[in-house]
C-alpha cells in the first residue's frame, strides 16, 4: 500500500513531535517551515515533564535529567529576604534549544523545507493541498497545522478565534551563573525562587547556559516576572522604542527604552530581596512580551488539524507548552492508529485534545487570575506563599485541572 503523505505546517516543536511520530508509523511527512534558518534559541528556561521524556525517548531520543538544572525545592522569599515558604519540589528545568536541537537533527533533511510559507489550503473528499508563498502546490492526505499561537491555518479554518490578551505582561532576562555571587548562589540556584509583591509574581530559577551547556559554572539564572499592564496604555507603552515605534504586544530585546529598564529596576529594588532585584539589576537585555490566552472551540476541519499552540495556548504559569505539543502529537498517531476510518480518527482527536487544552488553559487562568490587570478592582491581588509553592507549574503529569 502506498504511504500516506502528511503535510505539517510549522517546524519548531509541534510540528517536528508530529512529523517523528507519523513517521514512526509509516507516514511520509513533509514539514513547511517559514523561518529559513535554524529556529531561534528563545533564550527562555523550560520546565520538563516525564512525559516530555518519555516521548522523547519513544522516538529515539534519549534525554535523560543531565539535559537540564535540577531544583530540589520552592522557596518564597519576602522583601527582607526571609524564606517565607518551602516545599520540597523536585524537577528538571531545561532548556528550549534542548529539546528542539534534538528533535530537528532526528529529522531527515528531505522531510524539513525550511523557508516555505504556507499561505492557504484547499480540500476536496481525497486530499488537501498546501499552497506555499511562492505559488508551489503540495498535496496530501492530512495537514497538521502546527503554526503557533498566530497561526495562519487556524486564522482561515476559525477567523473567530483569535489570541485573548491576559492583563498582564512577563519580564524576562537570564544571568550568567558566573555572574551570581556565592550568597546569591547558595541560596538561589538549586531552587525555584518565588516572590510574591502585591498583585505581580516573580520566579526565577537556574538553567542551561549558551548551547545548553549544563556544567557548573556554565549555566544560566533565569527570571521571570508578571507583572499587570493594561491592553490601552500600558502594554503598548511597554512595547514601544526610542522611535516611537510600537512593536505590538512584544518588542525585541534591543528595542526597549532605557527609561523603562530603569524604571522595572527601581520597582524591584522596592519590592524584592536584595539579591533578586541585584539580579534584575545585573540582567542585560530584560524585555516584556504580553500574556494571552488561545482556545479553539474546534481543533479538526475536514483533513485539516490543529496543533500545539495554533490550537490552545496556556499561560507559563503551568510551563506546559512543549509538553501539550508532544502530546497533541502522541494523541493524533494514537487516534490514527485506532480508527481505521481518518474521520473516525480526527473525530476522536478533537475530542480528547479539545477536552485536555480546555482543561490545561482554565487551569492556567485561575493560576493567573490574581494577575490581571483588573484584579485589583476586585480586590484578588494577594496570593498566599504556600498556594503558589504547591500549585504552580511543573510538577507531577498534567492533567489538566
Ligand atoms: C519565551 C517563551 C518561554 C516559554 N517557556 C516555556 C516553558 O517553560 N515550558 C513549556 O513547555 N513551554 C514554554 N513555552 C511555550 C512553548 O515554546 C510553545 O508552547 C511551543 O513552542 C509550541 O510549539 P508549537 O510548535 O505549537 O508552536 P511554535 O513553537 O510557536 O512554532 C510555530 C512554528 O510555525 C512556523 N510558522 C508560522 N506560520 C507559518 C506558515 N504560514 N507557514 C510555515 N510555517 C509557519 C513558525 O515560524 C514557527 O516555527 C515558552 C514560549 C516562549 C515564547
Amino acid at each position: 500500500m502506498a504511504r500516506q503523505r502528511a503535510l505539517i505546517v510549522g517546524g519548531s516543536v509541534g510540528g517536528l513531535f508530529a512529523a517523528q511520530l507519523l513517521r514512526a508509523e509509516g507516514w511520509d511527512v513533509a514539514v513547511f517551515e517559514r523561518s529559513g534558518g535554524a529556529l531561534a534559541d528563545r533564550g527562555a528556561s523550560i520546565g520538563t515533564r516525564q512525559e516530555l521524556f518519555d516521548i522523547l525517548r519513544s522516538i529515539g531520543i534519549a534525554l535523560d535529567p543531565s539535559a537540564g538544572v535540577a531544583v530540589t525545592s520552592r522557596i518564597c522569599l519576602d522583601r527582607e529576604g526571609t524564606i517565607i515558604g518551602e516545599l520540597a519540589v523536585r524537577s528538571i528545568n531545561s532548556a528550549w534549544d534542548r529539546i528542539y536541537r534534538p528533535l530537528r537533527d532526528a529529522l531527515p533533511d528531505e522531510c524539513y523545507r525550511a523557508a516555505m510559507r504556507v499561505e492557504r489550503i484547499e480540500q476536496d473528499g481525497d486530499s488537501v493541498t498546501a499552497v506555499l508563498a511562492d505559488g508551489a502546490r503540495e498535496r496530501g492526505a492530512l495537514l497538521i497545522a502546527a503554526d503557533g499561537i498566530n497561526s495562519t491555518i487556524r486564522a482561515l479554518l476559525a477567523p473567530d478565534v483569535m489570541p485573548r490578551y491576559a492583563g498582564y505582561v512577563a519580564w524576562r532576562g537570564v544571568i550568567e551563573e558566573s555572574e551570581m555571587s556565592a550568597d546569591e548562589h547558595a541560596l538561589l540556584f538549586g531552587r525555584m525562587c518565588f516572590a510574591l509583591p502585591e498583585g505581580e509574581l516573580l520566579l526565577a530559577l537556574g538553567m542551561p547556559g549558551r548551547d545548553a551547556d549544563t556544567r557548573p559554572g556554565h549555566r544560566r539564572y533565569y527570571w521571570i516576572w508578571f507583572r499587570p499592564a493594561d491592553e490601552a496604555r500600558a502594554l503598548p507603552a511597554l512595547c514601544t522604542d526610542a522611535s516611537g515605534r510600537c512593536h505590538g504586544s512584544s518588542i525585541p530585546p534591543p528595542l526597549v527604552r532605557p527609561e523603562v529598564i530603569r524604571e522595572l529596576q527601581e520597582d524591584a529594588k522596592a519590592r524584592f530581596a536584595p539579591p533578586l532585584a541585584a539580579i534584575i539589576r545585573r540582567t542585560r537585555l530584560p524585555y516584556p512580551h504580553g500574556i494571552f490566552d488561545v482556545e479553539a472551540p474546534r481543533l479538526t476541519f475536514g483533513r485539516a488539524l490543529l496543533l500545539g499552540d495554533s490550537a490552545f495556548v496556556a499561560r507559563p504559569h503551568v510551563g506546559a507548552g512543549i509538553t501539550k505539543a508532544a502530546l497533541d502529537a502522541k494523541g493524533l498517531v494514537e487516534a490514527l492508529a485506532a480508527e481505521p476510518d481518518l474521520a473516525a480518527a480526527l473525530l476522536r482527536y478533537d475530542r480528547e485534545r479539545r477536552a485536555f487544552g480546555s482543561a490545561l488553559v482554565a487551569r492556567s487562568r485561575h493560576l493567573g487570575a490574581y494577575l490581571e490587570a483588573e484584579a485589583k478592582q476586585r480586590g484578588a491581588t494577594e496570593r498566599l506563599p504556600e498556594t503558589v509553592l504547591r500549585e504552580y507549574g511543573t510538577a507531577g503529569k498534567i492533567d489538566g485541572r
